[in-house]
């Protein structure tokens, strides 16, 4: 029945293992979705919008102009970048529709994109959706001279071909933790110039950076013209299931990506659009407090996991770990996912699934720490069961 494009696609890792973990009452590590809410004022504006019946009829295409002013006033604020309200953003259904939409509008069938490996799964979707041809640049694990997840830039270079349209770009990136540094967004900056490519950018979880600091490639030189930048209101401000992302970028490639954008969804989530303009205007404390408590709770889960004997890197950025089973005398992360609910009530990730090369992902399971602290202890004892004999 399902067309050839999307073949191999199925049901996302994050239906599967959430359904796993309310089937069998385990804690649920796996899909990235705090289990406290928001601020309650951010939660009351939304209230109010609908009370009060703003935003319950079709909001405009490109979102109401409050929230395109608080974006752009936000990426002004926070990183120097000037974009127009009315041409330079555009409002969209969460990260997830503006990746779509992107793509869409910018790859040809047979346009090469580059994306690092492990890619946040609905990257595969949307270039196969796009008749795109998905070329993976794979990040390396953490060695004892280089102790996090790096991208090969060499390599990622040596892929770039005649055909390579689109370089997608994922920092802080999703599952590893990995945040990129100056020196690498130089580096992929000079390749795009070099190239003549587009850069997409995902930068969800651009407030959740705990080691260095988020760097907007669309900061360097020559990059505003050529960088589509997307985020979302999910992460920042704990709301994943009001769906309020967005792109900023020149107007002619923000134009590019309305015109699929208003035959997805054309416009959604009208009274959210308004909540999250007023929660773009909370003071810098809000974002500190809440980098410093997911930063305390990455401590908790990442001592934790360690002593269990996980193999577990440096999370830079993200709410999420990404472990090496390796130590624990195992070696398919899918296997041991599928099996962890049975044996200690723990849902995880396993990130092979993220992979084109199965078996360079298969040792690595992600944990997500956007839990409460108390409820990362008591995964911490049920996952105890996996300590290995001496
Ligand atoms: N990109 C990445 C890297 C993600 O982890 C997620 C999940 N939040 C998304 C995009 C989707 O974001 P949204 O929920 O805003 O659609
Ligand atoms: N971004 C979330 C994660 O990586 C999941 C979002 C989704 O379920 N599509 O866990």
């Amino acid at each position: 029945m399902l067309a050839t494009r999307l073949h191999g696609l199925g049901t996302t890792i994050f239906a599967e293992m959430s359904a796993l973990a309310t089937a069998t009452g385990s804690i649920n590590l796996g899909q990235g979705f705090p289990d406290s809410d928001g601020p309650a004022a951010v939660a009351a504006a939304a209230a109010r919008a609908i009370l009060e019946g703003r935003g319950n009829q079709y909001p405009p295409g490109p979102g109401i102009p409050e929230l395109r002013h608080a974006v752009a006033g936000h990426q002004a604020a926070w990183y120097g970048l000037r974009f127009d309200p009315d041409t330079e953003v555009l409002i969209t259904a969460g990260a997830t529709e503006a990746i779509a939409a992107a793509l869409l509008a910018l790859v040809n069938p047979g346009d090469e994109v580059i994306a690092f490996e492990p890619y946040y799964d609905s990257y595969a979707a949307c270039i196969a959706m796009a008749g795109g041809i998905r070329v993976p640049a794979t990040l390396r694990p953490p060695t004892p001279e280089q102790p996090r997840w790096h991208p090969d830039l060499d390599i990622l270079e040596a892929s770039i071909t005649d055909r390579t349209r689109v370089l997608l770009l994922n920092s802080p990136h999703n599952p590893t933790g990995m945040v990129l540094d100056e020196a690498e967004l130089h580096r992929l900056a000079d390749l795009a110039v070099r190239n003549d490519l587009v850069v997409i950018t995902d930068e969800v979880y651009e407030h959740l950076v705990f080691e260095g600091s988020h760097i907007p490639i669309a900061t360097l030189p020559g990059m505003r013209d050529r960088t589509v930048t997307i985020s979302s209101s999910g992460k920042t401000f704990s709301f994943t299931g009001w769906k309020i992302g967005w792109v900023t970028a020149p107007t002619e490639l923000v134009s590019a990506v309305r015109t699929a954008k208003q035959f997805l969804t054309y416009v959604s989530g009208g009274p959210f659009q308004y909540a999250v303009a007023d929660a773009l205007k909370l003071p810098r404390d809000y974002y500190a407090d809440l980098r410093e408590s997911l930063r305390a709770r990455r401590d908790l889960l990442a001592a934790g996991l360690a002593d269990i004997g996980f193999g577990v890197s440096a999370t830079e950025g993200t709410y999420f770990i990404t472990t090496d089973i390796r130590p624990l005398g195992e070696d398919d992360g899918l296997a041991f996912c599928r099996a962890l609910p049975e044996r200690c009530g723990v849902v995880a990730i396993p990130n092979a699934v993220f992979y084109d090369d199965k078996q360079a992902g298969a040792p690595f399971v992600r944990f997500t720490f956007c839990k409460k602290p108390e409820v990362l202890s008591e995964a911490l004892d049920r996952l105890a069961v996996l300590v290995k004999p001496a």
